[in-house]
């Protein structure tokens, strides 16, 4: 029998999932991210919730929401979204790039085991709300989905190491997926060798962004032939690349055998959602948008469904 999902709002069967995006940003309070770059602030609920009801006007039914719990992952308010719009949100533990945490956050003191059991409490209990500076205490009852990790230029340092480790052991234990930010400049094959050898299969990780984080193409196809998932999401993002390059990408791809692997998004920020900046692009981009482009460039309806919903459902379950 299938899993359940695991969402903000309880769990939802696989044939409740509908068309989902795989990585975006809805709700993220000002922390050490905002004073790198102020986009990275999305903390208006109501606008939010607005946004989310405009994806959900286009046709959209759940997101993955990819800030992990202790970097400005705004907790109660995600329900909140999630309850007001009526799309599926399913939250995420994990780490992000260390730049985007005080210098004295728990990230960096607390050893590998205590990490490893923060994100388990999160995914099996329930998640913190508290935990962006100071240690987790206080716990709500609705619960992450997904392990949320992030691959840095620096690749796996010391520092980096424990939190895969971390993230690998409490994978393991939950039987939950991994998913992977991956920075310019670092080397995803070798995360996944090392995470494989750690005991977490390929077919449970998502690579994401590289789609602008990687330009040789050789690297995707060796991360797909070894059964990982890719996630892009530079669509709309015309400082990087034309939606019709992306398309290609994503024909490229699955023409060389691989449809069953890709997934969508978006990956917003407060400077692309509507409800927080005019003339964004908006939540509802790749639905209104982005499918024809892809239908036009030779993707069918049924390699859509598949990256909007079975290849969620397979990296996820
Ligand atoms: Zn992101």
């Amino acid at each position: 029998m299938k899993r359940e999902l695991t969402c903000v709002c309880g769990t939802i069967s696989p044939n409740e999932l509908g068309f989902c995006q795989s990585h975006e940003h809805l709700a993220i309070s000002k922390g050490r991210s905002w004073e790198i770059d102020s986009n990275l602030c999305i903390d208006n609920v109501e606008k939010s919730i607005l946004e989310a009801r405009l994806y959900r006007q286009a046709g959209g039914s759940t997101i993955l929401d990819a800030q992990p719990g202790g970097c400005n992952r705004m907790t109660e308010e995600l329900a909140e979204i999630s309850k007001k719009s009526g799309v599926n949100i399913m939250a995420a533990t994990g780490f992000h790039k260390l730049c985007f945490y005080y210098n004295n956050h728990w990230i960096f003191s607390r050893p590998q085991e205590e990490i490893a059991e923060f994100f388990i409490r999160e995914l099996t209990e329930g998640m913190f709300i508290d935990a962006d500076i100071e240690f987790a205490k206080t716990q709500i009852t609705s619960k992450a989905g997904f392990i949320k990790t992030a691959l840095d230029s620096v690749n796996l340092t010391s520092e980096y190491q424990r939190l895969f480790l971390a993230a690998s052991d409490a994978a393991r234990i939950t039987k939950r997926s991994i998913m992977i930010h991956v920075e310019k400049g670092s080397d995803p094959l070798k995360l996944l060798d090392f995470l494989a050898k750690n005991g977490n299969e390929p077919k449970r990780l998502i690579f994401c962004h590289l789609d602008r984080a990687c330009t040789d193409s050789d690297i995707l196809l060796s991360i797909l032939k070894e059964g990982a998932f890719l996630e892009f999401d530079t669509i709309g993002r015309f400082k990087y690349h034309d939606d019709q390059t992306e398309a290609a990408l994503f024909r490229k791809l699955a023409e060389a055998g691989f449809e069953n692997q890709l997934l969508f998004s978006l990956d917003t920020t407060r400077a692309r959602l509507k409800a927080y900046t005019l003339g964004a692009i908006g939540l509802d981009y790749l639905v209104n948008t982005f499918l024809k482009v892809l239908q036009r460039s030779g993707i069918t309806r049924n390699q859509i469904h598949k990256f909007s919903h079975e290849n969620v459902l397979h990296a996820l379950l």
